[in-house]
C-alpha cells in the first residue's frame, strides 16, 4: 500500500482518540483538495499490508483506539489492500471511517462494501463531491 502518514490520536475526524491513515495517490485531481501533497504516488511510502497491520496493532495494544480514519489522497485507488487492512482493522474497532472522492455508486466503492462485507451509509461534503462511508461492526 502506498501510506503517507499513520498517526494516533485523531480526535477531530471522528469520535474518540483515532488512528488516522493517509494513503498516498489520487488521479482526480478535485479543485479545492486539502492534501493535494497527497496526489503521488511515492515509492518511498509503499508497505505491504502485513507491515501496516504491525503497526496497528502496535499502537492497539499500547492505547485505547476507538475508531479509525482513513484519508488521502484516494483511498478507492487501493481498494483490494485497503479491504485487507480494514478486515485487521476491524479486529481493533468496527468504527471505520473512510474519506473518498468516488460517489456510493462508484464501483470502486462497491468493490471494497463486497470485499469486506460491510455495511454503509452515507453523507456527502458536496464541496468537494467527497462521500464518507461509516463501516458499521457487523
Ligand atoms: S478525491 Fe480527495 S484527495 Fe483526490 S483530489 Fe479530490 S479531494 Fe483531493
Amino acid at each position: 500500500m502506498n501510506i503517507a502518514r499513520i498517526l494516533y490520536p485523531v480526535k477531530v475526524l471522528g469520535p474518540g482518540n483515532r488512528i488516522g491513515i493517509w494513503l498516498s495517490g489520487c488521479p482526480r485531481r478535485c479543485k479545492g483538495c486539502s492534501n493535494p501533497e497527497l496526489w503521488e504516488w511515492r515509492s518511498e511510502f509503499e508497505l505491504s499490508v502485513s507491515e501496516v497491520r504491525k503497526l496497528i496493532m502496535k499502537i492497539a495494544a499500547a492505547s485505547s483506539v476507538d475508531g479509525f480514519t482513513i484519508s488521502g489522497g484516494e483511498p478507492m485507488v487501493q481498494a483490494e489492500e485497503l479491504a485487507g487492512l480494514v478486515d485487521c482493522l476491524k479486529t481493533v474497532s468496527g468504527d471505520i471511517l473512510i474519506y473518498t472522492g468516488y460517489t456510493y455508486t462508484s464501483s470502486r466503492i462497491w468493490a471494497i462494501r463486497r470485499l469486506c462485507f460491510l455495511t454503509a451509509c452515507k453523507a456527502f461534503i458536496t464541496h468537494v463531491k467527497t462521500a464518507i462511508l461509516r463501516l458499521l461492526p457487523n
